[in-house]
């Protein structure tokens, strides 16, 4: 038998979070974001929750070839672009569209050989000052890339660095829409600067953000990048991390739980070993007092998540014992609450998820 960890992806999740987008920002097409292996769902199973979507974008240039492969027809987007001129190729090969954030990656352009037309997204920076061409250089850069002759369409981009948050003291969205469009003033074509964090926020930002694409990527897959709860938004769980326990040890007050025996009863307790470790891609740095759901009850890891293992209050969980149900995150455990008292993102939580855990498929409804 195998391990009893799983997770478990919810296809219908992804379709209802897709409509939620769609109600958000309606009129723009939509790019599902699906890099980093659809984020940790699968690229396979990314393609197949957001087939409604416009265009799936990703990062991975064999990703892209793959989603080709697997009989994506619609748009790709190569969300950094192409790495080395010999990518360009992979573009014209596969009908993928791609960024284009650095005058390194319009010269590569410019020698290339397209037997077809090819779409681009030029990337401006407006202040997250990671990727993307400088506000006061970006006509420039738009002119070259007109002047390509097998270029068709330049959908003008940028990046919130802060969309979750709209007072940000730092830089906002706003003031990342003032540059961009000063930068981009005279220039014709779409635009697309939204992630998920701009779409929750479009209500708020009608008046600045215009979007003809948007890019979202963790809100599709039942997150938010900060602040409100998920549910809030109406977005459903995609992802059930779920395993059960393997042990139980009842302990007296003075005992200690696991390495570094860090944790220590104050009272006769009940703890569970749940089989779930960092090696699956569960956090180690996840503190005491993380909530866990065993049998439908909420309870609190205790001690150190070790590589293939961690273990948990049953104390309060009447009935608990080896075999009950445990759910690490997903199905009635908000991921981003589990990444909350972990100190991290949703994201990083979704992404890490090992190898080594079986990847299952099921309705959200019918789930558990
Ligand atoms: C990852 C990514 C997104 C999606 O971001 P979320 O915060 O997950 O919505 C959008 N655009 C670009 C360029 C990205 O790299």
């Amino acid at each position: 038998m195998p391990r009893p960890l799983s997770a478990t992806v919810h296809l219908d999740s992804m379709q209802h979070n897709l409509a939620r987008v769609r109600a958000c920002t309606p009129g723009a097409k939509v790019w599902g974001v699906v890099k980093a292996n659809a984020y940790g769902h699968g690229l396979e199973r990314g393609m197949r929750g957001f087939a409604g979507a416009d265009g799936l974008a990703l990062i991975e240039t064999e990703g892209a070839v793959r989603l080709r492969e697997l009989g994506w027809t619609g748009p790709l987007l190569l969300l950094e672009g192409v790495f080395e001129a010999a990518d360009t190729a992979l573009l014209d090969k596969y009908s993928i569209n791609s960024a284009v954030h650095c005058v390194e990656q319009i010269a590569m352009l410019e020698q290339a050989s397209f037997s077809r037309p090819i779409d681009v997204h030029l990337k401006m920076n407006t202040g997250m000052n990671r990727l993307g061409v400088r506000p006061d250089q970006f006509a420039q850069a738009w002119k070259r890339l007109r002047a390509i002759a097998a270029v068709r369409e330049i959908t003008l981009m940028t990046h919130f660095a802060n969309a979750d948050e709209l007072e940000h003291p730092r830089l906002t969205v706003r003031e990342q829409v003032r540059r961009f469009c000063k930068g981009a003033d005279g220039i014709d074509g779409p635009r697309s600067l939204s992630n998920s964090g701009g779409v929750l926020h479009q209500a708020e930002l009608a008046a600045e953000l215009s979007n003809d694409w948007v890019r979202p990527g963790i809100m599709l897959y039942g997150g938010t990048p900060g602040g409100k709860p998920a549910a809030e938004f109406g977005l459903r769980p995609t992802m059930t991390l779920a395993s059960e326990i393997i042990g139980v040890q009842d302990i007296v007050a003075g005992d200690t739980v696991g390495y570094g025996s860090r944790f220590e009863a104050a009272a006769p307790m009940r703890i569970g070993v749940v089989a779930c470790g960092y090696a699956d891609g569960y956090p180690r740095h996840a503190p005491h007092g993380t909530p866990v759901l065993v049998d439908g009850v909420r309870t609190v890891l205790v001690g150190r998540v070790s590589m293939d293992m961690m273990t948990v209050d049953l104390t309060g969980v009447a009935g608990a014992r080896v075999g009950s149900k445990v759910v690490l995150w997903g199905a009635g455990l908000p991921v981003d609450e589990v990444a909350d008292a972990a100190g991290t993102i949703g994201y990083e939580l979704m992404c890490a998820v090992a190898p080594r855990v079986r990847m299952l498929e099921a309705d959200l409804e019918s789930h558990g």
